[in-house]
């Protein structure tokens, strides 16, 4: 349970004054649902109105505060558009407020005649002639040490004026340091002096009322601070799961080997070195007597599935049951078809369950895995279901890792009382950023890809150019190959996707007939499996598709990719997709089409694409030109949402957290002295309360 005095923090945002009906939806989009999310949402900038002259001394451009004395009233003509004008003056001159579409009443209420009022906004030159343009502050005179300071700007969104927001914050800001003045502190006082960090409470008052441009540097004392509380909270929490899954004993699973040997006798290839090293490291945590927590890391091709399949056999040769879970429907499949053969041959019982299995079926292959008559099930997030049970689950493997959370990591493992787990993500992950998402996993890495690939050619077209590819589709398909033709993602909208796709589909179908299909995303599953069952077999030879292709699917014979509007994808993505071909023998082409004029950063990005194929490069690269959140695009990876750190800029407290955690959690394992309760709130503060959680199960 999260400690009752987080409590006011995790309320919805109207619990805040000033947040009705109407601003709700506007705070929500910008910040989030809940108070700590608008505590999190920080000034970027800084309006300083500190200066404060006298009419004579006013200059133009810069934002001031003034003492006037309303002197005139001059409303605009009846129907005219000009504004509403308003002299006032000091003993040194007069300046005029300008108003657009004033009512007089109001101005009469706000400015009226021969009384002294503060005002505060930007100085223009008007014919010579100093005046504000709808100064952002008019108050009586008792309120300008509240005006003449240095107000924080946030970010905005339509609808929403920065002093409703900036009322919002202020009440959020309220809340949070209420809660920090009751917070014991939960970093070690030597770190905090170390680097001349303020205690939780001072830094988020600092942080939401910068006192210069300085202060809002993410390198200021005040925001290190925030950003590593909240680094720290997310390494702890992936430390903190592991540590505990490890305590729990794990079993010594030792094959015997018959298993592997008949399916390495199957085998149409001789595994690589980096296969047989990978295996050799998962069969050393097999057989050791804690759980493996171990991740493999490989390109896309380097061959992973082979090694998933084997590590499973080893766990059915220890008596046990193994499972593999992939992120899509389509992917899921696919593993299912490519091992189905080899479990034919070793004589293995495998199952596929997803989604989309229900009724009696569902019900007998439930009732076979919970008898141990099915040895391996492959399948998508349906594994997780509550009424999956198996007799044994011993291993556990998880495909594309990055697609799902922490917690659904934890979910499947927790089906095996004492499951090993090996993740394989195919995304190339930059260092920095392994650590972020999987904390200290062991790792295995296939940096070795299988022989006999052929390098594929990747060239960079503008669009106009897309007649002259269309006619070398032609003889490209007449010499027996498979062509995917990707459409491009239009920003948040399937709808547009979709719309673009089908336009392409029925382009292409007019010149090359029933030989082209198309998949995407909001297609049934049996229609999207019998098109990719078609183009994977006989039938179709140009497969449009949106990006639901992304991942791992496997057709050797597709030999040609074209990617319209590639400058709209991510570096990581498009390597991915170019993955898809390449996988025989036979030379491919990738064809990355472009809407021109390009940017220098999108020029930039394809021409790393176009020179390489290491995926390790291309992922540092991309890091380097866009940044961490979108690298993987934060969404879709299950990468953390950090609201407050910036990988970037905070890289080496990323690695500074990592340590720390390691060291709290081996001095205090269930976080139970004065420090490790007050690392609870951190946890509950972060919403790593999974985490939590499995301190208190045990
Ligand atoms: P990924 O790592 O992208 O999941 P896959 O496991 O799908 O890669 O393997 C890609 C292709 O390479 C498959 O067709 C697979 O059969 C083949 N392959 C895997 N290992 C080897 C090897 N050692 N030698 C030759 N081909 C291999
Ligand atoms: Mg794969």
């Amino acid at each position: 349970m999260r400690p009752e005095l987080l409590y006011p923090l995790f309320q919805p945002i109207t619990s805040l004054k000033g947040v009705g009906g109407r601003v709700a939806p506007l705070i929500e989009k910008l910040a989030g649902p809940k108070v700590v999310d608008v505590l999190w949402h920080l000034p970027t900038g800084v309006i300083d109105r500190r200066h404060r002259p006298k009419v004579a001394e006013a200059v133009p451009g810069r934002i001031a505060t003034l003492v006037l004395t309303v002197d005139e009233h001059r409303p605009p003509p009846p129907a005219s558009r000009a504004p509403y004008r308003i002299a006032a003056s000091d003993e040194t001159g007069t300046l005029t407020l300008v108003f657009f579409r004033a009512s007089r009443d109001y101005m009469m209420k706000l400015l009226p005649i021969g009384e002294q009022r503060a005002v505060s906004g930007r100085i223009e030159y008007y014919n010579d002639l100093p005046q504000m343009a709808h100064p952002d502050h008019v108050a009586p005179v008792s309120e300008l040490a509240e005006i003449q300071t240095v107000e924080p700007v946030h970010p905005l969104t339509q609808g929403l004026t920065p002093k409703t927001l900036r009322k919002v914050v202020e009440s959020a800001l309220a809340a949070g340091l209420k809660v920090a003045e009751q917070t014991p502190e939960w970093l070690d006082p030597s770190v905090l002096e170390r680097h001349g960090w303020p205690a939780w409470g001072e830094a988020l008052r600092a942080a939401h009322h910068p006192e210069d441009e300085d202060a809002l540097s993410l390198h200021s004392p005040a925001r290190q601070r925030l950003a590593y509380d909240e680094l720290l909270a997310t390494q702890l929490a992936l430390i903190v799961v592991r540590a505990k899954m490890r305590e729990r004993p794990g079993r010594a699973r030792v094959g015997d080997g018959s298993l592997r040997d008949t399916a390495l006798a199957a085998l149409p290839f001789d595994l690589t070195g980096a296969q047989r090293r990978a295996l050799d490291d998962i069969a050393a945590d097999m057989a050791k007597p804690a759980r493996m927590l171990r991740l493999l890391q490989g390109d896309v091709g380097s061959g992973k599935t082979v090694v998933a399949w084997l590590a499973m056999l080893g766990a059915l040769e220890a008596g046990a049951q193994a499972a593999l879970m992939a992120p899509t429907e389509i992917l899921a499949r696919q593993h299912w078809t490519t091992l189905a053969p080899l479990a034919e041959a070793a004589g293995v019982r495998l199952a596929l369950l997803t989604g989309r299995d229900k009724g009696a079926a569902r019900e007998e292959t439930l009732a076979d895995l919970a008898e141990g008559r099915i040895q391996v099930l492959v399948g998508t997030h349906a594994l997780f279901q509550a009424d999956v049970t198996f007799r044994d689950l011993g291993l556990v493997v998880i495909d594309e890792q990055h697609r799902f959370g922490v917690d659904q990591r934890l979910g499947l493992s927790a089906k095996g009382r004492d499951a090993d787990v090996l993740v394989m993500t195919a995304t190339p992950i930059p260092r920095t950023l392994t650590l972020t998402m999987y904390g200290d996993m062991d790792v295995s890495c296939l940096d070795e890809k299988p022989p006999g690939r052929q390098p594929i050619e990747t060239v960079l077209l503008s669009s106009q150019r897309l007649p002259e590819v269309v006619d070398a589709l032609r003889r490209a398909i007449g010499g027996g190959n498979k062509v995917y033709w990707v459409c491009p993602l239009v920003e948040d909208s399937e709808t547009l996707d979709l719309a673009a796709a089908e336009s392409r589909y029925e382009d292409l179908r007019a010149r090359f007939g029933g030989r082209v299909g198309l998949v995407h995303g909001r297609m049934k599953p049996a229609e999207k499996d019998s098109v990719m069952a078609r183009f994977s077999g006989e039938g179709v030879d140009i497969l449009v598709a949106t990006t639901v292709i992304e991942v791992g699917v496997d057709v050797p014979a597709a030999t040609v990719m074209v990617i319209e509007h590639a400058e709209r994808f991510g570096l990581a993505q498009l390597h991915q997709l170019r993955g898809r071909i390449g996988r025989g023998s036979g030379k491919s082409s990738c064809l990355l089409m472009y809407q021109g004029p390009l940017g220098d950063i999108a020029r930039e990005r394809l021409k790393v694409i176009r020179e390489t194929e290491d995926g390790f490069r291309i992922a540092e690269e991309d890091l380097r030109l866009r940044g961490a959140g979108e690298v993987l695009g934060t969404r879709q990876s299950g990468l953390p949402d950090f609201r407050l750190a910036d990988l970037e800029a905070h890289a080496d407290l990323l690695a500074m957290a990592s340590d720390d955690a390691k060291l709290i959690v081996a001095r205090d394992p269930d976080l139970e002295d004065e420090r490790g309760r007050a690392l609870r709130v951190l946890l509950y503060l972060f919403e790593r309360d999974a985490a939590v959680r499995t301190l208190r199960s045990g």
